[in-house]
């Protein structure tokens, strides 16, 4: 069965054909860690596992990659702000080595909560790929794609004629449209930072040698650097949030064709947002919801995912605690469903529903159609031709692209059991009377059973230790 996917570069869903027969490279573009994730970050890495699995499950030996930002950028594309590491940094007391590797653990766990495998992917960090975005940047200087400004090394972009392709850009519209330049010297308003130089009598938290000076590079080289070292100069597939389209990966394709001088990705993939009442929900708003904000709600983390798979990834979701309730009340009779036919089944022969596999697939690699794939999945369970044996080995076979776990076989499935729950209102009662060795030794005999406590005022919230 042939993959279908909505390419941005040609705006039309194309035949996936791979570059080298029975193998797919893979870039998502992923997560800046000077904060927690916040939900719609983590809705990039559900897409990226769902297209992973969807890969696997049509008989591909794939390589992915999802890279970890650890250079602070700025803050936005003006030049002059803040660096967002420094800046987390700057809130947490901590230097910004400390914040990258307390956010990217967070991000991993994140990940495992959420059923995706780390045994399955690439995670290059950007501060491991220095050299390599030093020489690239070199190739490109002795190729004549750059000049220097008092502030840095700069990509010109008129010298790729192409440049405008991937967003369709208006140039001449971003020209008359542009608030006053942020960097003079700039030629033109879409030419972009390759390598900034420290600023004088300023020392950085991250700076480091190169042939122009102290410095640090520009934020879209890490993507070109790293895709290059792990999947090469030309790979299949690269992926990432919608709103990268017009500069990152625009800027991206710019500098990795001018320097390999070869078609740098064949498919480009974007999501669309998750949003919250303000828009695109987003780190610098503060007040953002992560997973750990779900489960304090006794939400599982595979809920979420389920809510997500509803929807397809081109699609705007507008976040609902509503619609997402729902959705762990339909996840959760899956699951039960699942669970008791684990348990009768366990040791059987029978296949999974050949139709019904036709169906899904169909609808799967028809551009990633999770919401006719899951529709496909209940109409099955409802078809009485079907036995439960075969519904059940039907269910496990689905699972192994939609990442439900209906194995159980992970310890991610997350309702607080009871024991935990009584163990949690006595402690309730204990800190209440200020019995604090009493709320202690509760304290320990929760960590006991798998749950960390955190003492959030008068409430008490878990995680998974
Ligand atoms: P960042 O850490 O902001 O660089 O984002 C990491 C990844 O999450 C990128 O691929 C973004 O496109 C994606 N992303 C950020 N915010 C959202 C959102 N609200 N909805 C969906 N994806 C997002
Ligand atoms: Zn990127």
């Amino acid at each position: 069965m042939t993959i279908k996917l909505f390419n941005t570069l040609t705006r039309k869903k194309e035949d996936f054909i791979p570059l080298e027969e029975g193998k797919v490279k893979i870039y998502s573009c992923g997560p800046t860690v000077y904060h927690y994730q916040h939900l719609g970050n983590m809705r990039a890495a559900i897409v990226s596992d769902t297209v992973r699995r969807l890969f696997v499950s049509a008989g591909y030996e794939v390589t992915h990659v999802i890279n970890i930002t650890d250079v602070g950028h700025n803050v936005d594309d003006a030049d002059n702000t803040e660096d967002k590491m420094e800046k987390g940094a700057k809130r947490e007391g901590k230097n910004v080595w400390e914040i990258a590797k307390f956010y990217s653990e967070d991000y991993f766990k994140c990940l495992e909560l959420l059923n995706i495998p780390l045994s399955s992917y690439n995670f290059p960090r950007a501060t491991d790929s220095i050299v390599e975005q030093i020489t690239l940047i070199k190739t490109l200087e002795g190729k004549g794609f750059t000049y220097i400004t008092s502030d840095g090394i700069y990509f010109d972009t008129s010298k790729f004629p192409s440049y405008s392709e991937l967003a369709k850009l208006d140039i001449e519209g971003l020209k008359s449209g542009a608030r006053v330049e942020e960097n003079t010297e700039k030629k033109s308003i879409t030419d972009f930072a390759l390598w900034k130089f420290s600023k004088e009598g300023e020392k950085r938290q991250m700076e480091w040698e190169s042939p122009w000076g102290i410095g640090f590079p520009g934020w879209h080289i890490e993507c070109s650097a790293m895709s290059k070292k792990i999947l090469g100069p030309h790979f299949d597939i690269h992926m990432g949030g919608k709103e990268h389209i017009p500069i990152h990966h625009t800027n991206e394709i710019a500098q990795s064709e001018c320097a390999n001088g070869e078609k740098y990705v064949n498919y480009w993939l974007h999501y669309n947002f998750l949003n919250d009442k303000t828009g695109k929900m987003s780190k610098s708003n503060g007040d953002f919801l992560r997973l750990q904000s779900l489960v304090d709600e006794g939400i599982s983390p595979l809920s979420y995912r389920y809510y997500l798979l509803l929807a397809h990834y081109r699609s705007e979701i507008q976040f609902s605690w509503e619609a997402l309730r729902a959705a762990e009340t339909a996840y959760k009779k899956l699951y039960a469903l699942a669970s008791e036919w684990n348990g009768l089944y366990e040791k059987s022969e029978v296949t999974p529903d050949r139709e019904s596999m036709l169906a899904y697939y169909e609808a799967l690699y028809n551009d990633v159609g999770t919401a006719q794939a899951l529709a496909v999945l209940w109409t099955m369970l409802k078809d009485e031709k079907i036995s439960d044996e075969a519904k059940h080995a039907t269910l496990l076979a689905m699972d192994q692209t939609l990442g439900l776990d209906f194995r159980g076989s992970t310890k991610q499935i997350f309702t607080i059991p009871l024991e935990v729950q009584k163990l949690l209102d006595e402690r309730s009662v204990s800190r209440a009377e200020k019995d604090f060795a009493k709320s202690d030794e509760l304290r320990t005999a929760i960590e006991g059973l798998g749950f960390a406590v955190k003492d959030v005022g008068a409430e008490q919230t878990l995680e998974l230790l």
